[in-house]
């Protein structure tokens, strides 16, 4: 569960495609439904908001970005590495339904806690979060009460802004500012005795400011002063209204309070419940890790930018307990990690950061949470949340034991005074929890951003540039032309690779069209290889492959083509 996010841009539409290193987004979705990557869901009745399916390519790919998950989280944990305990981690996988007796999220603290107020746009029919209108209130009194101060107080700050889009950060912050991120300069100066403004320009942002959180009581108050963000009109929002991110419905053939049931909201705490069976029908021991996959739900008061916040999404999470005295080393040991893993499978560089949560941004329970953030063309120059690494302590465990009375301790026997006879006494303990979790759909949005390129000296300027393990199509196989004899080579060769290949992904062959137009095909789909059969393999039994990025070719013999092919899968 999380605190609120900061503001989402109110848009895809792209003033973003007109800032330079931003990728137009309009483009990117328009790729993803052409090469049936990413549709609307429920299209061919207008869609339904907040819920995305996925084509053909697209679910190739998040099954491979879910296979790789579980491969480097569950099956070979951390690539192998040992722990800060000098061990091999150990990890093993649950796989929990999205259904749980409702006391469960009682004992979560989704029932009652997992609230956001908004309010409602009466004439535009919009949906704002109570807590993101403050900023842009607040940026109107800005321009007519500013006074500079020294610079030496940076509480502040301000991301990007257009006008009447305001995306306002804040990081560190005296007490009354609500913790958001910090970038990009700035210039602080008190409004009043409460409040704190910024003031950010730059080549791309026209004018910011910033604000304390505003208590929602006090929206309440003067909802009717506040302007609706983008219209900018008064008296048409109405009063915050709790809006509870579950969805629910009714076990059983009667539909009353008794059969309610949610929908789960993440699938950490199916691990959780099931902590002491795991213990008890396994040979696990302490330190390990149980991970879950699978659909979450949240009924999000305003989707929006794409897949990033849907109401329908699909999460990877592990839960690794250890002893408390241990907690902080696994908590860095994951938290790194997991930044290496989304750098190894192709987010690299300045778009993919760590943050590390201040400590006004913490849970109660925890020492520590950190986020893994992408650099999306609709959050830039600022991030959005991809995973969250949470130092969560014995809080879920104890809650559980709390609410369901059954004893969700552990008996270390390698623990405890020494005795006589070499063994220790043992020690019985709440463990502590690490939780990295993880959004597969964000995952492949950051994946999709990240590889969309443009070249325009290319034939065909628009090419994906997935890594091998996360490219939906591995490789593909054409004759040059569809005579003398190279149809049958290719169709040998695509046999034997899909033979060799086949279970990481598709590999294509494909005879019609010129053979310009069909790399061009293949480099928009994020094809890494393509081998073609041409007149020379039928005299020298050599094949060209070419490379999607740089469009070079070379040869290889007919026969290395499955050996060069597992080399750059990692097969
Ligand atoms: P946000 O602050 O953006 O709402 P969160 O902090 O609530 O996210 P968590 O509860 O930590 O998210 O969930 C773990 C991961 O699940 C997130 O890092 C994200 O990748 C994914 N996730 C959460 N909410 C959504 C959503 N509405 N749509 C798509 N993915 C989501």
């Amino acid at each position: 569960m999380s605190t609120p996010a900061p503001n989402d841009p109110a848009s895809h539409s792209d003033a973003a495609a007109a800032v330079p290193g931003r990728k137009p987004m309009d483009a990117i979705m328009s790729l993803c439904k052409r090469r049936g990557f990413i549709y609307q869901a429920s299209e061919i009745y207008g869609g339904i908001n907040g819920f995305w399916d996925y084509g053909p390519l697209g679910a190739l790919m998040k099954r491979n970005l879910r296979e790789a998950w579980w491969q480097d989280m569950i099956m070979n944990p951390a690539w192998g590495r040992r722990g800060p305990n000098g061990e091999p981690v150990r990890c093993v996988p649950v796989e929990t339904c999205i259904i749980q007796h409702p006391r469960v999220w009682e004992a979560s603290g989704h029932v009652g806690g997992f609230n956001d107020p908004m309010v409602d746009d009466r004439e535009t029919k919009q949906r704002f979060r109570a807590d993101h209108l403050c900023a842009v209130w607040n940026s109107l009194k800005l321009e007519e009460h500013h006074t500079e101060l020294p610079r030496d107080k940076p509480f502040v700050s301000v991301i990007a802004s257009t006008p009447g889009e305001a995306v306002a950060h804040i990081q560190s912050n005296p007490k009354l500012l609500r913790p958001y991120r910090l970038h990009g300069s700035f210039k602080v100066s008190p409004f009043d005795d409460r409040v704190w403004v910024a003031e950010a320009s730059d080549k791309d942002a026209t004018l910011l400011l910033l604000v304390r959180a505003v208590e929602v009581d006090e929206i309440r108050a003067h909802h009717d002063l506040i302007p609706s963000p983008f219209t900018q009109k008064r008296s048409v929002l109405t009063e915050p209204r709790q809006f509870n991110l579950m969805f629910f419905t009714y076990t059983g053939a009667v539909f009353n309070e008794d059969a309610k049931v949610y929908l789960r909201p993440e699938t950490a705490q199916g691990i959780f419940v099931q902590f002491k069976n795991v213990v008890d029908t396994t040979r696990v021991k302490m330190p390990f890790g149980i991970g879950n996959t699978g659909r979450s739900f949240r009924n999000e008061v305003t989707p929006r930018n794409f897949t990033f916040r849907s109401r329908e999404f699909e999460q990877a999470e592990l839960e690794f307990f250890c002893h408390p005295s241990e907690s902080r080393e696994w908590y860095a040991f994951w938290r790194d990690f997991r930044m290496e893993w989304w750098k190894s499978i192709g987010l690299a560089g300045d778009n993919l950061v760590l943050r590390e949560h201040d400590k006004d941004e913490l849970s109660h329970y925890s020492q520590g949470t950190s986020d893994v953030e992408y650099r999306f063309p609709f959050t830039a120059p600022g991030f959005g949340e991809l995973e969250g690494i949470a130092h969560r302590g014995d809080f879920d465990l104890t809650q559980h034991q709390k609410h369901s009375g059954a004893r969700l301790e552990y008996f270390d026997q390698e623990r405890g005074e020494l005795l006589p006879n070499g063994s220790r006494r043992g020690e019985r303990y709440i463990p502590h929890c690490i939780e990295p979790a993880a959004g597969l759909d964000r995952g492949v949005l950051a994946l999709i951003c990240e590889a969309y390129t443009r070249d325009e000296s290319r034939p065909s300027p628009e090419f994906m540039k997935f890594h091998p393990r996360i490219a939906p199509i591995k490789a593909a196989v054409f004759p040059l032309v569809n005579k003398d004899g190279m149809p049958e080579r290719a169709e040998a060769l695509h046999a034997e690779l899909n033979r060799r290949f086949g279970r990481q992904g598709l590999i294509e062959t494909d005879a019609k069209q010129t053979i310009g137009k069909r790399y061009a095909r293949m480099d928009e789909a994020g094809c890494p290889f393509c081998f073609t059969i041409d007149g020379q393999t039928m005299t020298d039994q050599t094949v060209t492959v070419r490379d999607r990025d740089t469009g070079g070719q070379t040869r290889i013999g007919i026969d290395r083509v499955a050996a060069f092919l597992s080399d750059r899968l990692g097969d």
